[in-house]
């Protein structure tokens, strides 16, 4: 999923979980679940991480994600009252941890993260790799939707 994605589930699930604990955890653990949705980037990762092509194009999509996700949660906390910005920053925090763990592994390799490397795919290919990927296009279009639906929970 996009970082905007794991971003505003997060800070949902940070505004239920009620301590900025049970957020981190919640939302982390969300990150795992909802990636295991088809959502258009296995050819971008594999083409980085297995074939080594186009991968300028992946770190691109990567930059432009997360700056998304940054202007968007911004947005966020600038135009709303949340009440508990502690917990809505420790939900946003646990829900995009697992992509920047999987990013410090690619550029260290260190086998203190290899681990959870294989975690964080383990379940983000559960379903591509059995049942097939989704349109890259479709699969933010989506994404978009599932994102103003979210917010609504702020
Ligand atoms: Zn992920």
């Amino acid at each position: 999923m996009t970082l905007t994605t794991h971003a505003t589930l997060g800070a949902v699930i940070g505004k239920l979980a009620g301590n900025p604990v049970l957020a981190f955890i919640l939302a982390f653990c969300s990150h795992l679940l909802i990636d295991m949705v088809p959502h258009g980037d296995t050819g971008l990762s594999d083409n980085f991480r297995i074939h080594k092509k186009n991968q300028k194009l992946a770190v691109a999509y990567v930059a432009v994600d997360a700056i998304v996700a940054l202007a968007f949660v911004l947005l966020i906390a600038n135009t709303r009252d949340i009440d508990h910005l502690r917990n809505f920053t420790w939900g946003i925090i646990g829900g995009v941890l697992p992509d920047f763990l999987v990013g410090l592994y690619d550029l260290t390799k260190t086998p203190l993260l290899r681990w959870f490397y294989r975690v964080h795919f383990f379940f983000h290919d559960f379903f591509v790799k059995r049942r097939g990927e989704v349109p890259l296009y479709y699969a933010i279009l989506a994404q978009v939707v599932f994102i103003a639906y979210l917010q609504t929970k702020l």
